[in-house]
């Protein structure tokens, strides 16, 4: 069979599975593929899998439905590979139920990139036994201005609740002359705003004697060239207070944070293992705050889990009262296969999770437009990042991670200072 000439990426998830399909992406094309922008006349597609919750695990088969559907009527000489979260669960079925043609490991982006672009097509598992080495970022030609560079992988912290550990394995710290390195190829190439990503952003380091992750910031800070640095996620067990002067005191280290809490209610926090309190994470932004009260914040939070009572998710109502996050990810409870929880086969009230979730929604968007208009009439920095859907227009993100529309007399690229006149929904609206 010919090797292969075209391919089509789909991502899921979240932004690791982003950087990990951009370097998957990069890899094929260094091999002398192209990349197609349509899936079912494509040689082979690349499906990068999230399974962090159930709704996108049945996404993902839901997709391999459609494939094995233009497989058989469309196109039979196309291929179908999966890599990602998904891939060390049900290699089987995904083989011999939807015919997949490749199942690789989230690991083995190079191995996986040499099998599809040589055209070997006979042996249909990469497992995670290979030696992973992390990849250099690539520049997104659609975003050049923007780059993620992952600095750690994996997590070790087993939250009740969460696959991650399971389909990701241990933490892994890379080498900090490596980020280093990349970092300074990045700005020399143009790139503005970097963003390190892990698991656990903030417990980088910890398995390798290297740089703590304030002491990476630092020297990241030295080289960036009036950038931005941001990081994600940070995990609050993590968040030390030099972290918080060091957020405040670096200028390259933008105004945002996201610091997942999850529930408000310490028995909660508990069961899901995620050792810390209430107290100790209203602790954590205090210091933030108390230095910098514009500090933007946002969150994660899940409802619903074990056997949270009423009052216990009141308890998360108060703590985003008493918080005010600027920008929540708010989730039910998914049971999920290979995480503590379902191990332990610890019950909940899946219709109880669903109802608080929309409780919370509301109440926590509320909030959002309350704490966002405060910042009406400011003075924002912003780096513009691409055309806004009026068309007219150019929008970008500021430091403190605001969408802000802006007039179209400015250029893609460009960090300017405007000031916000208007807030619509979530976007600002900026001259
Ligand atoms: N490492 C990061 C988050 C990784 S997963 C952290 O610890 O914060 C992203 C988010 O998905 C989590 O913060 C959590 O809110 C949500 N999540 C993870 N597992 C979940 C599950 N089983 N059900 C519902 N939401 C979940
Ligand atoms: Fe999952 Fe917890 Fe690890 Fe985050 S810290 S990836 S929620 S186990």
């Amino acid at each position: 069979m010919p090797a292969p000439n075209t391919f089509f990426i789909e991502t899921y998830g979240c932004q690791m599975n982003k950087a990990d399909s951009a370097s998957i992406r990069a890899l094929l094309i260094e091999r002398g593929m192209h990349e197609s922008n349509e899936a079912s006349s494509s040689d082979v597609v690349i499906i990068n899998t999230c399974v962090v919750r159930e709704h996108a695990e049945e996404r993902i088969y839901g997709r391999l439905g459609h494939y094995r559907h233009i497989k058989e009527r469309i196109n039979p000489r196309l291929k179908v590979v999966i890599t990602g979260c998904i891939s060390r669960f049900s290699r089987e079925r995904l083989i011999s139920e939807y015919e997949v043609d490749i199942v690789a490991d989230v690991y083995r982006q190079a191995d996986l990139a040499d099998r599809i672009a040589s055209g070997l097509w006979e042996e249909r598992t990469l497992n995670e036994n290979g030696p992973y080495r992390f990849k250099p970022s690539e520049i997104d030609p659609a975003h050049p201005f923007k780059a993620f560079v992952s600095i750690t992988h994996g997590c070790d912290n087993w939250c009740s609740y969460c696959v991650v550990p399971k389909v990701r394995g241990p933490m892994v710290s890379r080498a900090s002359q490596d980020i280093i390195a990349e970092v300074k190829r990045l700005v020399e190439n143009g790139v503005k705003e970097i963003t390190l990503l892990g698991q656990n952003v903030n417990s980088y380091g910890q398995d390798i004697d290297d740089k703590s992750f304030v002491d990476l910031l630092v020297s990241l800070n030295g080289i960036m060239n009036n950038g931005w640095l941001r990081f994600l996620t940070s995990h609050p067990k993590d968040f030390s207070r030099e972290l918080a002067d060091a957020v405040i005191d670096l200028p390259s280290v933008c105004e945002h944070v996201h610091l997942p809490v999850q529930s408000g209610s310490d028995r909660i926090l508990t069961l899901m293992r995620r050792k810390y309190t209430r107290a100790d994470y209203i602790e954590k932004v205090s210091w933030l705050r108390a230095r910098m009260p514009d500090l933007a914040l946002s969150t994660d939070i899940i409802v619903g889990f074990a056997d949270e009572t009423d009052a216990e998710f009141e308890e998360t109502l108060s703590l985003l009262r008493e918080i005010r996050f600027e920008d929540a990810y708010l989730y039910h409870y998914s049971e999920r296969e290979g995480s503590l929880a379902a191990n332990e086969h610890i019950e909940y009230d899946a219709a109880a999770a669903k109802a608080r979730l929309s409780r919370l929604i509301d109440v926590q968007r509320a909030f959002a437009a309350e704490t966002l208009r405060r910042s009406i009439g400011k003075k924002m920095k912003v780096l513009v990042d691409g055309v806004a859907r009026d068309k007219d227009s150019l929008i970008g993100r500021s430091r403190e991670n605001r969408m802000v529309v802006v007039p179209n007399t400015h250029r893609i690229g460009d960090i300017i200072s405007v000031t916000a006149t208007e807030l619509r929904g979530h976007t600002f609206i900026a001259v």
